[in-house]
């Protein structure tokens, strides 16, 4: 087990819910938390295979879902049909730009965004939990993104 801290936190969650505690997913656990970047259930699956891992799609699947439950990941939407996960151990909350013709996905924070949350939660009788906000946008260097030529000249 490469995370310690993370390990722990997921094994406490697993308890808690009667979740059986193998070590696959503790395997899975380590492969997300060191993913670089965002990432999809099959990317991670594709990732485990090509590191000789045994683990199944299935149990990738069911176990990100958990992750997920105990705060380790994060999930996002980012307009496509697939999910993607992130780390969200020890990571700030963030924000995310996205590149709606090659899908480049630059982070950011922002102050104003958390305290706008918890503004407009409160003044509709609401205790805000957790918030997501995507930029969809189009590179506006050609350096960055594949699809530039295409998108600008025509
Ligand atoms: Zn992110
Ligand atoms: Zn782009």
């Amino acid at each position: 087990m490469k995370n310690k801290q993370a390990s722990e936190i997921f094994r406490e969650f697993l308890k808690k819910g009667n979740n059986r505690i193998t070590p696959e997913r503790f395997e899975i656990l380590d492969a997300a938390l060191e993913f670089d970047g965002h990432f999809s259930a099959d990317d991670l699956f594709i990732a485990m295979k090509n590191n000789n891992s045994r683990v199944s799609r299935a149990t990738v699947y069911n176990t990100l879902e958990l992750l997920t439950q105990a705060e380790l990941l994060s999930v996002r939407n980012f307009g496509y049909k697939v999910n993607r996960y992130e780390s969200a151990f020890k990571r700030q909350n963030h924000y995310h730009l996205v590149c709606i013709d090659c899908g480049r996905i630059v982070e950011f924070t922002e102050a104003k965004l958390e305290n706008i949350s918890e503004e407009i939660s409160t003044k509709l009788g609401f205790e805000a939990s957790s918030h997501s906000f995507n930029i969809f946008a189009r590179c506006n260097k050609k350096t960055n993104c594949p699809y530039y030529d295409r998108k600008h000249n025509s």
